[in-house]
């Protein structure tokens, strides 16, 4: 598998000249390797919303993580649902970033209308990944 940064750039700037309602649906196909190493497939479906856009994803990965019990690496299938509001930057003002800076995180459309998934997706799959990950269920441990 030929390992590429996750990057998933998608330009709305049709999206958001149509209707709100309008919606379009993207495959993706990333691979991570930043705090965990996996490889994240599924469906994007962006939806023109009056704040912005709303991005629906079902997502379906292999995360490479180390038992907790014996240490051995192994391969996690896990699935999960993402639902976040894309906001315009223009449409964040200055007042709101200096107001409250935990929002400056917030998901942004940029000035070329660029939407970027891979933060989201890599929130979600960081979030759904198990605390104390084990390689089968009754993993005896160290011998
Ligand atoms: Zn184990």
């Amino acid at each position: 598998m030929e390992k590429e940064p996750l990057r998933a750039l998608i330009n709305v700037a049709q999206l958001l000249k149509e209707p709100v309602g309008s919606n379009q649906s993207y495959d993706i196909s990333e691979v991570i390797d930043e705090e965990v190493e996996c490889f994240v497939e599924g469906k994007a479906k962006l939806i023109h919303i009056s704040q912005g856009v709303l991005v629906q994803c079902k997502l379906t990965a292999e995360v490479k993580l180390i038992c907790s019990r014996c240490l051995d690496t192994f391969l996690l299938p896990i699935s999960f649902t993402a639902e976040e509001e894309f906001i315009p930057i223009s449409d964040v003002s200055g007042d709101l970033a200096l107001s409250s800076p935990e929002q400056s995180e917030e998901f942004i459309i940029d000035n070329k209308n660029i939407l970027d998934l891979s933060e989201l997706i890599r929130q979600y799959t960081l979030l759904n990944l198990p605390m104390k990950p084990l390689c089968r269920p009754d993993c005896s441990g160290i011998n």
